[in-house]
């Protein structure tokens, strides 16, 4: 199934004149039937296209500079089907901005043991022409993705689906702006950083809106669109007995709808996916948006409370990673620990989760918001899914960016918490929360995180990569002592390829 449709995957293949025009033409046919094979694979989001068989460096460089003009196209998938000289690839491999893929496979899976002659062999030289074209990027530094395997196979497949989606956020990154509504928390630290380290970087623009732009929006809502919004939040959720009954509560539900709508048209306006606003920081508005960033979270908007662009950014690229695939993801802090005989975390936030995490119906309340304001604020209540699931942050040390992601199992909590009115998930965090806790405390994460089901660690592997920056994991197999170490080296790694600046 196909989610990303405005942009393609280029499929290429390398190869060199020696080999005369009937070979080249069988190259061709036989890259064209590949390219074929992945663009109708079940487990490929994106459609693949065949381009060329480039022999030349004219010709690749060609190809290298119309894939970077071209902004359909999402990145490339290389392929040596015969033995195509590294050299030639140089220039087009130093002009090349578009991510990319070398996928090691060969046209055929099985040998022909008993027909097999040189011509066969000259023509599925794969094994040693992607050697050679390999030993270029390597020597150039370039951490680009490698897929290994027949072609065919489901593992192959889903390995290049897993860096399309990667490729998809990093273009993304790319066209993004962030909205912010209002400063930083006041004197917090983790959700600050350097936003033009982090445009240069990702690529994404945070850029600040005045409240009174954002409040004049706001109330421009009519009352038809309040209407009409609030019966979509009656038909979706469970209600509170009551909250339509009671005017102040009905009130405070109207308040959801003109914030979401007056949000979602300033945002469309200034072309903005993620947003972040600060409960210090609301003149002009009826309240901290509650039902109303939740929901637009689950149309795909990014957000990260308190000012926290870095996150509000990661949360929107990973809801693009993670389009069409199963389950939710959603802004997150871990906010409440339950110290058992197996440590758990009670993750929520004042208002803002994602309902597409939720394991149930969600339901509509109105209950006290006592943090920085003192207000009833209409909020969606649920529980989180079951099952594995991951967090991850982005870290500004000031010298330079680090992802931290940490591997978790979400589990029913063991009650209903009834005087809880807040969206929440409870989880064990890999290996144990001991364990994850201090490397996420050593590592400098924050308590804002991405929670997501569905985007595999390998896709956030595949796009630390292509952002150029630092991935630290902590899962089953971490030991603090061993990840201490690790930070330790990457320290020496990362500063010595930044050079002096
Ligand atoms: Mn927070």
């Amino acid at each position: 199934m196909k989610h990303y449709t405005d942009k393609q995957l280029w499929f290429v293949t390398g190869s060199q004149t020696l080999y005369g025009p009937a070979v080249l033409e069988q190259v061709a046919r036989d890259s064209k039937e590949v390219a074929a094979g992945l663009d109708d694979s079940p487990h490929l989001s994106a459609n693949v296209v065949y381009k060329d068989v480039v022999k030349t460096p004219d010709e690749v460089l060609k190809i290298c500079r119309e894939a970077n003009n071209d902004p359909g196209c999402a990145g490339l998938i290389l392929w040596m089907h015969t033995f195509s000289p590294a050299k030639m690839w140089i220039g087009g491999i130093q002009a090349l901005q578009k991510p990319w893929l070398h996928l090691h496979t060969q046209f055929n899976a099985g040998l022909p043991w008993d027909s097999i002659d040189m011509n066969y062999m000259n023509l599925h030289q794969s094994a040693h022409g992607d050697r050679e074209f390999g030993h270029l990027p390597a020597r150039l530094g370039i951490d680009n993705k490698v897929v290994v395997g027949h072609w065919k196979t489901e593992r192959v497949q889903r390995q290049i689906d897993g860096w399309t989606r990667a490729a998809m956020g990093w273009h993304e990154a790319h066209e993004l702006v962030v909205a912010r509504f209002g400063d930083n928390m006041r004197q917090v630290a983790v959700t600050e950083g350097d936003k033009v380290s982090a445009q240069t970087q990702f690529g994404y623009n945070v850029q600040a809106y005045g409240l009174g732009d954002l409040a004049e929006s706001c109330d421009a809502v009519s009352d038809a669109d309040l209407d009409a919004r609030v019966e979509e939040y009656l038909s979706e959720y469970t209600v509170a007995d009551g909250l339509m009954q009671d005017a102040h509560t009905r009130e405070c539900v109207v308040n959801e709808a003109r914030l979401e709508i007056g949000m979602e048209r300033f945002m469309q306006e200034m072309g903005c996916m993620a947003f972040t606003n600060n409960f210090e920081n609301l003149t002009g508005i009826t309240g901290l948006p509650g039902v109303a960033t939740q929901r637009l979270m689950s149309r795909g908007y990014g957000y990260g409370g308190e000012g926290d662009w870095k996150t509000a950014a990661m949360t929107r690229i990973m809801k693009v990673m993670a389009r069409g695939k199963e389950g939710g993801t959603s802004f997150m802090e871990d906010y409440t620990y339950h110290l058992g005989e197996t440590g758990q975390v009670l993750g929520s936030h004042m208002l803002e989760v994602c309902p597409s995490i939720a394991a149930q119906k969600p339901t509509l309340e109105v209950a006290l918001h006592t943090i920085g304001i003192r207000k009833d604020i209409a909020r969606l209540r649920f529980v989180g899914v079951p099952g594995p699931s991951r967090m991850l942050t982005v870290i500004d040390l000031g010298h330079r960016f680090r992802l931290l992601l940490s591997e978790l199992d979400t589990v029913e909590p063991p009650q209903d918490m009834p005087s809880l009115p807040t969206a929440r998930a409870l989880w064990e965090p890999r290996p144990d929360m001991e364990t994850s806790a201090t490397c996420w405390i050593h590592a400098g994460g924050g308590h804002h995180s991405v929670y997501t089901q569905a985007v595999d660690l390998d896709t956030v592997r595949d796009y630390a990569d292509l952002a150029g920056v630092e991935l630290m994991v902590i899962d089953e197999a971490t030991t603090v002592p061993a990840f201490r170490q690790e930070l330790r080296q990457n320290a020496a790694y990362w500063s010595l390829k930044r050079g002096v600046l």
